[in-house]
Formats: structure tokens, sequence, C-alpha cells
């Protein structure tokens, strides 16, 4: 069972076990003062996947980046005015994309 952190108005402050499903203490049980409850070093919230979330991020990046080079291309193919050419970088984007 965790271990909360809680500061009474009149007790100061106090630990307390309680069940993760428990409702916060809303009284202090010594002196049934108005309580609140401190952020607890002993809630074992780890973010364990923060290093893998920045791997996809990047990657993330570098491909928006890379779909962004392709449409440069169809821009500038239309631009040209060759449709054919348009066409075929379109074709070729669409089949990048859906391998993303
Ligand atoms: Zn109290």
């Amino acid at each position: 069972m965790p271990i909360y952190d809680y500061r009474c108005e009149n007790c100061g402050k106090f630990e307390i076990k309680q069940r993760i499903t428990e409702d916060p203490l809303a009284s202090c049980p010594t002196c049934g003062g108005k309580v609140e409850r401190l952020i607890g070093k002993n809630i074992g919230i780890v973010f364990k996947g923060s290093g893998f979330y920045t791997t996809d991020t990047r990657m993330a990046k570098d491909r928006a980046r890379q779909i962004n080079q392709e449409r440069q291309k169809d821009n500038q193919a239309l631009l040209d005015g060759d449709i054919k050419s348009y066409v075929e970088q379109a074709e070729k984007t669409d089949i990048n994309i859906k391998e993303a």
C-alpha cells in the first residue's frame, strides 16, 4: 500500500497508508481538520517510456520532413506544367506515405 503525505491545517504534515483506489482524505483522522494531500515521494509513477517517446518524436519529424520534400517535388512538377511528371510523383508519394 502506498504511503501518502498530507498536511493538516492544525496538526501539520503526516503520513498515512491508503489503498491506491481509496479516495483522498478530506479531514484529519486526529483532529478532524481540513487536510490537503501532498505530492508523495512514495507514489511510484515512473515514466519509463520517455526515451521511446523521444525516439518516436524524432522519427515522426524526419518522416514529416521527408513527406514535405515529396510534396515540394509535387508542387515543382505542377509549376513546371508537366502533368505526367506530377501524377507519377504523386503516386510515388502516396506509396511512400502508406509505407510509413
Ligand atoms: Zn489534524
